[in-house]
C-alpha cells in the first residue's frame, strides 16, 4: 500500500495552544508549555506515525512583532521557513482573538502560499466564539476550518484525517519508529529546566533566560546533568536565586522531578545561574545557546525587504 508522508507547520500567535496541541497528538509531554507568552523559541519536529503513513509536525514560535533583540528575529525566522517547508500548515487561532490581533499572522500566510486549515482552539473556553471568525477566515484563503480544544483533545480525529488527505504519497520521512522527534535528549532536558524559569520567575526574566546543558553523563544509577542558566543582568540573577537561595531551589526541585519522568531514571541536577550580558542580542552567544538557524529563509528576506520602515509591524 502506497503511504502519504509530509510536513504539517503549526503556526499562530503565541499562546494560541500549539504546544498543547503537538503535545496531545504525540501523547508526551513534548514541547513545553506555559501560560506565559513565547515559550517557543525555536521549531521542534514532532513525529507521528501511523499506518496510512508519516506527519512530522513542526511546532514553532508564535508570531509577534519583530523586534530588535537577533532572539527575536530568528524566532520569526524559524517560523518563516518551517512554513516554507510545510505541505500543510495549520493554523491555530485562540477562538478569543480578533482580526485585528491576527494580521501579522495573516501576513505570514500569505507570503507561505501553502495550503491551509484554519483552526479555533480553545473551544472549551466559555462566550468564546470570536466575531472576527468568518473574517479570518476568509483572509487566510484556509480551505477548512476546525473547532477544536487541545487541552481537553476535543475535535482532533478529523483534522488529522483530513490532514493525512493532503499529504503528498511517499515513504516516512523518518524511519525509526521509536523516534518521535529530531532533537537529541540534551535539547529537551534543557527545555524543561526552561520551563520551570517560566513557571517560577515573573515578568522578562523567562524572556532573559537561556539554558547552556554542559553536562550529561549517565552512571548505572542514574544521570548527572550539570546546566547554566543564563541571564543578562545582575539583577536578574539575584532574583533567579532567590532569598536564600529558594528560588533556584524550588526551579531546580521540579525540574529534576520533570527531568526523572521524562528520562525514566533518578536525576542529579546542578544547576548554576551567570550573567551572560544582552545574549539575546548577540549572535555569537545565540549560536552557544543553540539558538542558530537550520537554514536561512528566503522568506524572511523578502518580508523584511516588504516591511522596511513600517514601524507597526517591525
Ligand atoms: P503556544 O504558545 O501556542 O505554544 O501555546 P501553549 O501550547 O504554550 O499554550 C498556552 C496556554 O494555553 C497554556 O496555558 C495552555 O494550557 C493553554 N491552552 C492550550 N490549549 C487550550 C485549550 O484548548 N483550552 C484552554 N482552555 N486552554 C488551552
Ligand atoms: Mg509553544
Amino acid at each position: 500500500m502506497m503511504v502519504k508522508s509530509g510536513y504539517v507547520a503549526i503556526v499562530g500567535r503565541p499562546n494560541a495552544g500549539k504546544s498543547t496541541l503537538l503535545n496531545a497528538i504525540l501523547k508526551s509531554e513534548f514541547s513545553i508549555v506555559t501560560p506565559k507568552e513565547q515559550t517557543t523559541r525555536d521549531s521542534i519536529f514532532g513525529i507521528y506515525t501511523v499506518e496510512k503513513g508519516q506527519m512530522v509536525f513542526i511546532d514553532t514560535p508564535g508570531i509577534h512583532t519583530f523586534r530588535k533583540e537577533k532572539i527575536n528575529q530568528f524566532m520569526m525566522q524559524e517560523v518563516l521557513s518551517a512554513l516554507e517547508n510545510a505541505d500543510l500548515v495549520w493554523y491555530l487561532v485562540e477562538s478569543t482573538s480578533s482580526y485585528e490581533k491576527e494580521c501579522l499572522a495573516l501576513d505570514f500566510l500569505s507570503l507561505a502560499k501553502k495550503p491551509i486549515f484554519l483552526i479555533i482552539n480553545k473551544s472549551d473556553k466559555k462566550k468564546s466564539l470570536s466575531k472576527d471568525c468568518d473574517l479570518i477566515f476568509q483572509k487566510s484563503s484556509a480551505k477548512r476550518r476546525y473547532f477544536i480544544s487541545a487541552l481537553y483533545g476535543e475535535g482532533m480525529k478529523d483534522l488529522l484525517e483530513d490532514a493525512f488527505q493532503e499529504m503528498p504519497e511517499g515513504s516516512p520521512l523518518y524511519t525509526n519508529h521509536d523516534e518521535i522527534s529530531d532533537r537529541p535528549v540534551r535539547f529537551f532536558v534543557g527545555e524543561k529546566i526552561r520551563e520551570q524559569i517560566y513557571m517560577h520567575c515573573q515578568e522578562e526574566i523567562p524572556y532573559s533566560s537561556a539554558i547552556e546543558v554542559r553536562t550529561f553523563r549517565e552512571t548505572a544509577q542514574m544521570i548527572y546533568i550539570e546546566s547554566i542558566i543564563y541571564v543578562e543582568r545582575e539583577s536578574q540573577k539575584g532574583i533567579v536565586i532567590g532569598e536564600k537561595a529558594k528560588k533556584i531551589k524550588q526551579i531546580g526541585q521540579e525540574a529534576r522531578i520533570k527531568l526523572e519522568a521524562f528520562l525514566g531514571c533518578k536525576v542529579f541536577l546542578d544547576l548554576k545561574v551567570k550573567v551572560l550580558k544582552r545574549w539575546s542580542e548577540r549572535e555569537d552567544y545565540l549560536r552557544k545557546m543553540g539558538y542558530h538557524a537550520q537554514r536561512k529563509s528566503k522568506l524572511l528576506d523578502r518580508w523584511i525587504q516588504e516591511n522596511a520602515g513600517n514601524e507597526r509591524k517591525m
